[in-house]
């Protein structure tokens, strides 16, 4: 678990969050893709934290989908609080 501290000075780099686990190609088998409303997100950087397969990485405080990564579960979906992510069919 990252303190507040790394986690601070990693959203800062734009690094996703999570070092631990494999990243492997997951876009082969994903039937759906998350697809962020940018006019509403807020960037809270909760769908960052959440995504258990370091999809999202930051870029100028926005997350930008890391698309071969994204294997379409739509946890991040699911968290984000203003409902600004659409999970869509491929
Ligand atoms: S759909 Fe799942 S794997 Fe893809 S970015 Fe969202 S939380 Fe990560
Ligand atoms: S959880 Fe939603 S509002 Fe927060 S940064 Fe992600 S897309 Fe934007």
């Amino acid at each position: 678990m990252l303190s507040e501290n790394q986690l601070k000075n990693e959203r800062e780099k734009g690094v996703p969050h999570c070092k631990v686990g494999v990243v492997k190609d997951m876009s082969t088998w994903r039937v759906v893709t998350p697809v962020i409303d940018y006019s509403k997100c807020i960037k809270c950087l909760t769908c960052w934290m959440q995504c258990p397969d370091v999809a999202y990485k930051v870029v100028k405080g926005s997350p930008k989908l890391i698309s071969k990564n994204c294997k379409g579960c739509g946890i991040c979906a699911e968290h984000c609080p203003v409902k600004c992510i659409r999970m869509v069919k491929k």
